[in-house]
């Protein structure tokens, strides 16, 4: 099962997308997650990632593409995997196509979880990551058992760089302009299923599982 989720920045992809791969056994590929390890790492990936990240930017698709798609490869996706944060252009997307074709294979799902802008400013002003395991919390909604400690590794939670205010404002923009766009592609091609993301996080995955079967 190919998977991939839309949606604003902060509208509960990767929550959805931990789930729907702890559920049905596939890997949880995250792009942003990669690029995080890098910085974190030090790496020369890392360091011009972080760049266009703290400015709220896309990395551009030459240092994104071909790093997703060896990950695609790589033999834990043969079953199938949830992409989170990939693609997020329609060049990305046409890459992944072609890659996908050129092995006679296509994408399954395109699971849009839909939050209005209004919403995703609160989100991401409460989302706490953790600094080890890239678990995620929200203040309010989703809180760890004790505040400041991810409850799966005991490791501290931080506010991300890119989740403080003045850079949510561009990545909204960033994703009106430049993703929201992959709705149609994806509609156009069959596979898009949209669900309620403003619902609680069980209510939103109960409306998932009902899309790819129990
Ligand atoms: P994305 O991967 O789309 O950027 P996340 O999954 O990290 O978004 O979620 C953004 C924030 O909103 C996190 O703090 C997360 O804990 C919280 N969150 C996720 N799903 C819900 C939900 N259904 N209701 C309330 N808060 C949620
Ligand atoms: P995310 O964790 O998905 O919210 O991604 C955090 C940041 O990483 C984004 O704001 C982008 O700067 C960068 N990023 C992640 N995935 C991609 C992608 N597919 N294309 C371009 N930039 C990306």
């Amino acid at each position: 099962m190919k998977i991939i989720m839309l949606g604003a920045p902060g509208a509960g992809k990767g929550t959805q997308a931990k789930m729907i791969a702890a559920k049905y056994g596939i890997p949880h590929v995250s792009t942003g997650d990669i690029f995080r390890a890098n910085i974190k790492n030090g790496t020369e990936l890392g360091k011009k990632a972080k760049t266009y990240m703290d400015a709220g930017q896309l990395v551009p698709d030459s240092l994104t593409v071909d790093l997703l798609i060896d990950r695609i490869s790589q033999d834990d996706c043969a079953n199938g995997y949830v992409l989170d944060g990939f693609p997020r252009t329609i060049p990305q997307a046409q890459c992944l196509e072609d890659a996908l074709a050129a092995r006679g294979e296509s994408v399954d799902y395109a699971i849009n979880v839909e939050v209005p802008d209004s919403n995703i400013v609160n989100r991401m002003g409460g989302r706490r990551a953790c600094v080890t395991c890239g678990a995620t919390y929200h203040i309010v909604h989703i809180p760890p058992k004790k505040e400041g400690i991810c409850d799966k590794c005991g490791s501290g939670l931080i506010l991300r760089d890119d989740d403080k205010p003045e850079t949510v404002q561009n990545r909204l923009k960033v994703y009106h302009e430049q993703t929201q766009p992959l709705i149609d592609f994806y509609s156009k091609k069959g596979v898009l299923k949209e669900v309620d993301g403003t619902q609680e996080m069980n209510a939103v995955f109960e409306d998932i599982v009902k899309i790819l079967g129990a």
